[in-house]
């Protein structure tokens, strides 16, 4: 039986040496197949059947000709690892159980939130009341999609320890974990177990895709992985999560998507689109565009040709990044203790004992329209980072002094007017709030360190930020 000269496995010269196939219309479709492309030629087994309900339900796909009787046969006897049951994990579990993908593992430590919900498409309400396992809630929504879909779920956090075990047992790997420790460590067990990565991360209206360390069915290019790319880690301050930075839900829907799409072609045995390429979509102006990345590094710490990380030498990956391996907020602490004040200490001292002061809000714009304590002055603190950026480039102090009074010039009106009410001797309080308490302190370390002022000035930050003012002081006040 020869397929279409569409896939680039089932041309008749290749069917030889890649698969064999022999197929009989009985009541039962009967299959003999080996057309798994090197990566994962182990997840083919010799013996696999469809039965009629299995052809009414794939009928759509599997007159493709590149997908066919032998793509759903192999798509059934493959295995997909989707690490991270959240925005990017969800639907692409949902479609690869939809496609009839054999087994899906998911490997997530979270509860389903209510602040999941717009983009983890697999988790409900219900699954927010009762604080289900994402593990679970998305392998429930399988089953409700595909119940002849095996799903084996792991609430756990892949670690040093666990991952090459874990990944070994897959055809393939989707990383829908978009954060870095996980990058790497996800990335070196594939390397090390052979397997393809299908890579993905959004934020903001802005979603990236690739395929790592997959190797061609010729097997004559290997692509990169993701520490040939990538060999060092970026400074943790200048990652930002979805939670920090927002995200439109449909934005990780369409990676998502895309990250099944590629998968589902590597099972099949059609050439990923997005090996050795990067996928960038921006849904704000509806663009997406494709960067070529360089090919695999002979030099690469773990897919090159003298490898220092091994099995029994992965390396403390919390360490090696200087982050955590979550998607959450961190807390950081840049400050010393005198420098903060904590949110019941600002209700005393400020607000309730009417002491004039300044209080600089340094979110965005659009999340005070959300909730914000009164009197407020806001400049952001991509604003603020803006000038950090801009005042080296001043000469003399003159020049600096009348940069920092532009760029911050609501700061120093408000200064100013503040300073009315108070004595000429007493320096002007500065308070600053954020959501967290991160970005503040980035803040008070800035003013307190490049800013002239020209009065003497005390700046602090209220420590956690809005969200410990609604703990520990205004129960009503909104969190987000
Ligand atoms: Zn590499």
């Amino acid at each position: 039986m020869v397929k279409s000269n569409h896939s680039l496995l089932y041309t008749s010269e290749k069917i030889n040496k890649r698969y064999i196939c022999i197929l009989r219309y009985t009541k039962v479709l009967i299959i003999n197949l080996l057309i798994m492309s090197d990566n994962n030629r182990e997840c083919a087994t010799n013996d696999a059947r469809l039965d009629q309900e299995d052809v009414t339900r794939y009928s759509r796909q599997m007159i493709l000709p590149e997908i066919g009787v032998p793509g759903q046969l192999a798509l059934r006897q493959a295995s997909v690892l989707v690490v991270g049951a959240g925005g990017l994990g969800c639907p692409a579990i949902q479609y690869l159980a939809a496609a009839g993908v054999g087994k899906i593992g998911i490997i997530d430590y979270d509860t389903v939130e209510t602040s999941n919900l717009h983009r983890q498409i697999l988790h409900t309400e219900s699954g927010v009341k009762k604080s289900t396992r994402k593990t679970h809630s998305a392998a429930q929504a399988v089953k409700a999609i595909n119940s002849k879909v095996t799903v084996e779920e792991f609430y756990m956090q892949l670690d040093r320890q666990n991952a090459v075990d874990t990944v070994k047992h897959y055809c393939v790997v989707i990383d829908a974990t978009d954060n870095v420790v996980s990058r790497y460590l996800v990335n070196d067990a594939c390397v090390l177990a052979n397997k393809p990565l299908v890579s993905g991360s959004a934020l903001r209206w802005e979603g990236q895709l690739t395929v790592y360390n997959y190797q061609t069915q010729h097997g004559d290019c290997k692509g990169p992985c993701y520490r040939c790319l990538y060999p060092s880690p970026p400074p943790p301050e200048t990652v930002t999560n979805c939670s920090d930075g927002g995200v439109l839900g449909v934005v990780p829907g369409i990676i998502g998507c895309f990250q099944a799409l590629e998968a589902i072609k590597i099972i099949v045995g059609v050439e990923p689109s997005y090996h050795q390429k990067l996928l960038v979509f921006d849904g704000l102006v509806g663009g997406v565009r494709t960067v070529k990345l360089r090919g695999a590094q002979p030099n690469c710490v773990v897919c090159g040709n003298k490898p220092s990380i091994t099995k029994n030498t992965l390396p403390d990956y919390v360490k090696f990044c200087g982050s955590v391996a979550t998607d959450k907020c961190v807390s950081v602490k840049l400050l010393d203790d005198e420098q903060r004040i904590t949110a019941a200490r600002y209700k005393n001292e400020f607000v309730d004992a009417g002491k004039p002061h300044v209080l600089l809000d340094v979110r965005e714009p659009v999340e005070l329209q959300i909730c914000s304590l009164p009197n407020s002055t806001n400049i952001s603190i991509r604003k603020i980072l803006f000038c950090k950026s801009k005042l080296p480039l001043a000469k003399s102090d003159e020049e600096r002094s009348s940069a920092c009074r532009q760029l911050l010039e609501k700061l120093f009106t408000a200064l100013d007017n503040v300073r009315q009410n108070m004595d000429r001797d007493e320096p002007t309080p500065v308070v600053v709030v954020c959501r967290l308490g991160n970005d503040s302190q980035k803040a008070v370390d800035f003013l307190n360190r490049e800013v002239t002022f020209h009065e003497s000035v005390t700046i602090k930050d209220i420590c956690g930020g809005l969200t410990s003012w609604a703990k520990t002081v205004d129960k009503q006040f909104f969190t987000y």
